[in-house]
């Protein structure tokens, strides 16, 4: 089972995580931009800056102390330094003062640096002349411009030296700024690299989640969920594989099994045993294949249905063999929650390419056999032949036609009379319906359990209903003589609850008087619940209505047995009449019946009345009523009143 709301969850997770994440490495690299930008501001700084502000001062500072050197030198030995000749003291501090000016740093000290500078400059100057007097030179002089020189010198120097010190505790503080800066680029780097690796679990996750859901689609897809067998879709995938198999023309059975009654098992102990029982059935039935020495798929179709498609040799003996094998599979009873579960199943067989070569065509014929074992009760089989589909497709074209022509009201009544047995009056006239269908009436005996099937026969049966009563009522306002009107009603009518209520809501919409009207039910359809039958009977009779029982004979309901219904008449089945100058058993049997049914209060009604014969016998039995093809078919309306005429100018005239 799919564990739904977890694996949403999971993707809403993800979903959410991913651009959480892309954010963060958004941030992190615009962080790192701004590190990477510090960093190079201090590097630039103190490699374009500092550096060369440090080599010029340091230049500066040698070119000071050269010159004061050289000073000393020429007063000690009186002899010029070269230096000093070339001008290349004065020019080198000139030099170095030019290069700092260029570095445009120089201003900033220019106050307290050029006057010290200048004042060396001017004490050099003066000595050098006062040197160059020759021996009247004044020493006293000369040690003074010296002590200057030196003085302006040491002051110089102080300040080149203070002013190098700020620079490298400048170029010292951006350094470890600079540091810091780049320590903190390699927090982000990590930080980043962590969150790419965060991006990629979450991609994986993501793929991984994807793949199994579309793992578990496919299963789903293509997989029961209760058996947890390839289903339907899968059959389709697999077994026309099979089917195409034509090089060798391997054939193949298909068998449709269906569980018989696991709707009343589901319904009594509930749905859960009722799935138990079904994976049970379906557990024990693939064990069963897979030691079964034949090569088969098993699929398991919608609810409690299978189907199995089995490799044969010559003449599919291997279809018939299985199905013993799943015949004493069936009668081992299943154990479910300690209760013991007896189970019977339907199976309809196909083979291919014998009934057909396309696995559709196949998989309908073994329905088709399927339907056919379950219409024959279940707990059993059948192999497909042709007669199925026509029945099959005869029940679903009657079906469509049956409702078009409730639609467009493709229905209609025709009246056979009943007459009393000296055939010299109409008693009454049973309404038969009659459907033209493709051209030509079809009749109700064929089309009436399709409609009851169909669930069509409550809306048919009502449009019979409200038709007669309607004809009653219009002969009866024409000043016709009319006789009562006899209708023909289903069992799944009866059983209806509010079938009495209908009977009573047409009465009363149409004027009809109830004691006019009959209703027909035949023996078959009473023994179908008889109690909800009794009931409905009840409630009939307190309308008003009067009650026969058709086809009387073909049920094997005893006389007896049917004094429990409140009937009113006994129509004796036409099997009986049409043998009765031939069998003098049949005609023992309707003497019998007529006596008792008269007894039991009765009124008796032969049908299928053909020959004079049958009348006499019928007449000398004192049966009360014919009906039959010797009086009249059934006649449409116009019809109708034209014999009643017939009849009663006939009488007349026989009276005459
Ligand atoms: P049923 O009620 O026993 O009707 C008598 C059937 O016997 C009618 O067949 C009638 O035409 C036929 N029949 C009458 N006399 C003779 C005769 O002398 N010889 C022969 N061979 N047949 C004779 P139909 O009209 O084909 O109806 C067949 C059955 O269909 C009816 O049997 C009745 O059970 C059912 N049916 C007819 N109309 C309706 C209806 O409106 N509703 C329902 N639920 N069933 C109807
Ligand atoms: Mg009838
Ligand atoms: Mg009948």
């Amino acid at each position: 089972m799919l564990n739904r709301p977890k694996r949403r969850k999971i993707s809403k997770r993800i979903v959410l995580g991913f651009p959480l994440l892309v954010l963060l490495a958004v941030a992190i690299v615009w962080q790192s931009i701004d590190s990477v930008r510090e960093v190079t501001g201090r590097a630039e700084t103190l490699v374009q800056r500092h550096i060369p502000e440090l080599r010029e001062i340091a230049t500066l500072r040698a070119a000071v102390d050269g010159y004061l050197r050289a000073l000393y030198e020429y007063y000690a030995t009186l002899e010029l330094p070269r230096e000093m000749s070339n001008g290349e003291a004065e020019r080198r501090i000139s030099r170095a003062m030019s290069a700092l000016r260029a570095l445009g740093h120089y201003e900033g000290e220019e106050a307290s640096l050029e006057p010290q500078l200048n004042g060396f400059r001017q004490a050099a100057r003066e000595f050098h002349k006062e040197m160059q007097s020759g021996p009247g030179r004044n020493w006293d002089r000369l040690r003074e411009f010296l002590s200057k020189a030196s003085t302006y010198a040491t002051l110089a120097n102080g300040e080149l030296k203070a002013w190098d010190t700020w620079i490298r505790n400048r170029a010292i503080d951006g350094g470890e700024e600079a540091m810091s800066g780049v320590a903190r680029l390699n927090k982000l780097q990590l930080a980043f690299v962590s969150v790419v690796v965060m991006m990629i679990a979450l991609l994986m996750r993501l793929l991984y989640v994807r793949v199994r859901d579309q793992s578990r689609l496919y299963s789903v897809a293509y997989h029961d969920e209760l058996t947890g067998l390839p289903n339907r879709r899968s059959m389709h995938k697999i077994a026309t594989e099979l089917m195409r198999d034509e090089v060798d023309l391997v054939r193949k059975s298909v068998m449709w099994l269906s569980l018989d009654r696991i709707g009343l098992v589901s319904g009594t102990y509930g749905y859960d045993l009722g799935d138990q029982l079904l994976a049970t059935f379906s557990q024990g039935l693939e064990t069963l294949l897979d030691e079964s020495p034949f090569n088969c798929c098993l699929f398991s179709f919608e609810r409690a249905n299978w189907v199995i498609c089995v490799t044969e040799e010559e003449d599919y003996p291997n279809a018939s063999q299985l199905l013993s094998h799943i015949e004493t599979f069936t009668q081992r009873p299943l154990l479910i929650d300690g209760r013991k579960f007896n189970v019977a199943c339907s199976i309809g067989v196909a083979h291919y390419p014998e009934h057909g070569n396309t696995l559709t065509g196949i998989l309908r014929k073994a329905d088709t056999a399927r339907r056919e074992a379950v219409g024959a009760g279940g707990s059993t089989h059948r192999l497909y032949h042709v007669e199925m589909t026509r029945d099959a497709e005869h029940f679903l074209a009657v079906e469509t036609g049956l409702r078009s022509a409730l639609k467009k009201g493709a229905f209609e009544l025709l009246y056979q009379p009943k007459l009393d047995s000296r055939g010299d009056r109409v008693h009454g006239a049973e309404a038969l319906l009659r459907w033209r269908h493709e051209g030509r009436y079809m009749s109700p005996s064929r089309f009436i359990p399709v409609a009851e099937q169909a669930g069509l026969v409550k809306a048919i049966g009502e449009w019979v209903l409200q038709r007669a009563c309607e004809q009653w009522v219009a002969w009866h306002a024409q000043g016709v003589d009319v006789p009562p009107i006899a209708i023909n009603i289903s069992a799944q009518q009866f059983q209806d609850a509010d079938f009495p209520t209908l009977v009573q809501r047409i009465l009363e919409r149409t004027g009809m008087p109830p004691g006019m009207l009959e209703l027909e039910i035949t023996e078959e359809a009473a023994n179908v619940r008889p109690e909800a039958v009794v009931e409905a009977m009840g409630a009939l009779k307190q309308i008003g209505v009067t009650l026969a029982l058709d086809d009387f004979g073909t049920g094997y309901s005893s006389l007896a047995y049917l004094k429990r219904f409140p009937l009113d008449v006994l129509k004796i089945d036409r099997a009986f009449i049409r043998r009765l100058g031939e069998s003098a058993q049949d005609l023992a049997i309707v003497r019998m019946i007529v006596e008792v049914a008269h007894e039991l209060g009765f009124e008796v009604v032969a049908e299928g009345v053909e020959s004079e014969l049958q009348w006499q016998l019928l007449r000398a039995m004192q049966c009360d009523l014919l009906q039959g093809y010797l009086f009249s078919r059934p006649l449409d309306a116009d019809g109708f009143l034209s014999f009643l005429d017939s009849v009663s100018i006939r009488v007349g005239r026989e009276a005459g």
